[in-house]
């Protein structure tokens, strides 16, 4: 790939690889589903069902990336099924698991696993309540048309936020060498880039070792008038190709102290590069993020 061009999604699926994967995904989120559809049957409160449901969605998201990864898909479009997969055969276990728990007991959920249809599922709702206070005390419930709408939303975080991160957190893949790139992120300064321009239609970023990152404990300064520029370069292990992602923006400080990046202005994405990084040894990312999640 030619320095300054953009990266792009070569398209290739090991078709062998992509099948064996799936159907690890495919099972691991199975038993999620269905751990979280025992969890809902016992737990009467809503809250807490949400607070489980975001535990289980962390585990989908990271078993499913996990086996994607492994899977060395460089087609959006498969990556795309595939993810998909996972989440609705998750939503339809922890459904058959919930059902399983509700009318037959726990040794049933096995056998209902291909078996639920959309009738059960409504009139498992028409019967159900779910309380919106504490334990043990007579309060507000939720059934009917309410519950099912937020069955419909939970079945909606279900199915689109793995599949969302999943796919927009895909990394870069060397094809030459047959392998996914490494990621290093940290922030800079937005002044001390100079000549942006120029750096951007070249792709060649020759002094970006010498700047020194903004520390965790600096970001504070970027809040307002100064902006940060946050730079996720990517590299592969074995050759010299190099892709970088380069945001402006700024901090947001919340009121538990967390910062937080708002992008601003998005200057390259996907861009392949030639840095000074890689042949900076005491370079060591400051902070920022590194996340590949
Ligand atoms: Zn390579």
């Amino acid at each position: 790939m030619e320095i300054g061009s953009n990266y792009q999604a070569s398209g290739k699926v090991d078709s062998g690889k992509f099948v064996i994967f799936l159907l690890i995904a495919v099972a691991l989120n199975g038993l999620l589903g269905i751990l979280f559809g025992v969890i809902s049957h016992y737990n009467p409160l809503i809250y807490i069902n949400f607070l489980v449901l975001f535990g289980i969605m962390f585990a989908s998201i990271f078993v499913s990336s996990f086996c994607l990864s492994a899977a060395k898909s460089r087609n959006p479009m498969a990556n795309m099924v595939f993810l998909l997969i996972c989440a609705i055969y998750l939503l339809y276990n922890s459904w058959a698991a919930t059902l399983a728990a509700n009318y037959s007991g726990l040794e049933y959920t096995a056998g209902l696993l291909f078996q639920v249809s959309i009738d059960d599922i409504t009139e498992f709702i028409s019967l159900r309540q779910i309380s919106i206070g504490k334990f043990g005390r007579d309060g507000a419930v939720l059934e009917g048309s309410i519950l099912a709408i937020i069955y419909l939303i939970e079945a909606g975080i279900i199915i689109i936020w793995p599949t969302y991160i999943g796919f927009t957190s895909r990394g870069y893949y060397c094809e030459n060498c047959d392998t996914e790139l490494n990621e290093q992120g940290f922030y800079v300064p937005a002044e001390s880039l100079l000549d942006l321009d120029n750096q951007k239609k070249s792709g060649r970023f020759d002094n970006l070792s010498s700047i020194p990152p903004v520390l965790e404990s600096e970001l504070a300064n970027y809040t307002t008038k100064r902006s940060l520029a946050m730079i996720n370069h990517h590299s592969c292990p074995s050759c010299d190709l190099e892709i970088i992602d380069l945001t402006l923006g700024k901090i947001k400080i919340d009121k538990d102290n967390d910062s937080e990046f708002k992008e601003q202005e998005t200057i390259v994405k996907g861009l392949i590069a030639r840095t000074d990084l890689k042949t900076a040894e005491s370079f060591d990312g400051g902070s920022g993020n590194s996340s590949d999640a």
